[in-house]
């Protein structure tokens, strides 16, 4: 196995979002804008490109993999990508090898797909769904069929795949929806997880006045719901509490009210191969011309140790910092992975 990779700080990255397209089916209101361009195909890595890359860092100690985008079960024979990743999956020798292989997606093709994921050694999916109100889930993707998401739920459940269901915490939107679906989370065995909006990418509308802290939203839950803290962490940005109730998890996700970076263990990888060692700083670095240049994997593990020196110890997202520039960053959570 090659050198396993460090950051100034000490901190070892074992954890690899690759975002394998920047398109969507959906326009959710708080990640991009109705009239959202997205890049050309030669812009994006091929799948061999991006086989080649999570070999890397795959060699280099990254032990978990999540597959992300975009929408990534929209990008065209994905299945071929998922069946290369499962390949390192619980692989003997020091060669290095994948514990766990998992995806983000909004499950408008998860009906069709959940069968491909799990032959391919998918074990869990997040599933991102806002609100059980078909009309308020249709407002806020703006092009989302609620039908549809609920379709891929029931597959991944037919095939055995655990769900966490992520939900962007939106106030006056979705805030009134919070007891209906951990009960639903309850009914299905899957966990919650919430999620505080980040200012993340131009979407045509104003974030500050939906921004919902979820400690008040914690407090106000526990009036009703037994909700018991647990220690495990994943390296990631989630707490977790146990519901009695239900016997599932709450997972909270405050990027803006809490600082998780300390025990940050992850990195980023765009589908146009850049780099980003922080979700929240802008500094990135290009893969994708070294690679498309012939560079050697020595030279590509260089690029990517030197710039994990440069994580940041931490980030701090900031609402309606500038009056003039509603995003505090500029990328969208679909080009880097959210
Ligand atoms: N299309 C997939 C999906 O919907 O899960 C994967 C990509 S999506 C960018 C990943 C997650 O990021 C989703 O749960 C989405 O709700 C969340 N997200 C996107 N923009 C966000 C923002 N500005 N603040 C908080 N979460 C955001």
């Amino acid at each position: 196995m090659g050198t396993p990779f460090l950051d100034s700080l000490g901190r070892s990255v074992t954890y690899l979002r690759v975002s394998v397209t920047d398109r969507c089916d959906m326009r959710c209101v708080y990640c991009m804008s109705e009239t959202m361009s997205f890049l050309p195909k030669a812009e994006i890595l091929t799948y061999a490109e991006l086989e080649r890359l999570c070999a890397a860092f795959i060699r280099s100690g990254v032990t978990r993999l999540r597959v992300t985008g975009g929408e990534p079960l929209v990008r065209r024979d994905v299945g071929d990508f998922f069946q290369a990743m499962g390949q390192w999956l619980h692989r003997p020798g020091g060669n290095g090898h994948l514990e766990e292989l998992t995806v983000t997606t909004n499950g408008s093709r998860l009906a069709e797909h959940a069968g491909m994921l799990a032959g391919a050694g998918v074990r869990r999916v997040n599933i991102s769904l806002d609100s059980l109100d078909s009309e308020k889930f249709h407002r806020i993707t703006r092009r989302g069929a609620l039908d549809q998401t609920l379709a891929g739920v029931r597959a991944a459940r037919l095939a055995g795949l655990a769900i966490r269901i992520n939900t962007v915490a939106m106030a006056g939107v979705n805030d009134d929806e919070f007891d209906t679906l951990l009960a639903w989370c309850g009914e299905i065995g899957a966990d919650l997880c919430l999620i505080e909006t980040m200012p993340m990418g131009e979407t045509g509308e104003d974030r500050t006045d939906r921004y919902l802290p979820l400690s008040a939203v914690r407090a106000d839950l526990s009036r009703r719901w037994t909700l018991e803290p647990l220690a495990e962490r994943t390296g990631g940005p989630a707490r977790y509490l146990r519901v009695r109730e239900t016997g599932r998890r709450l997972g909270l996700i405050t990027p803006m009210t809490h600082n998780f970076c300390e025990s940050c263990n992850r990195v980023r990888l765009s589908c146009t191969g850049q780099l980003y060692p922080c979700l929240g700083d802008e500094g990135a670095t290009d893969l994708r011309q070294p690679l498309r240049e012939g560079a050697s994997d020595a030279d590509l593990l260089h690029l990517v140790q030197s710039a994990i020196l440069r994580k940041p110890k931490g980030h701090d997202f900031v609402i309606g910092r500038r009056a003039d520039d509603p995003a505090a960053m500029r990328r969208h959570m679909s080009v880097t992975g959210g």
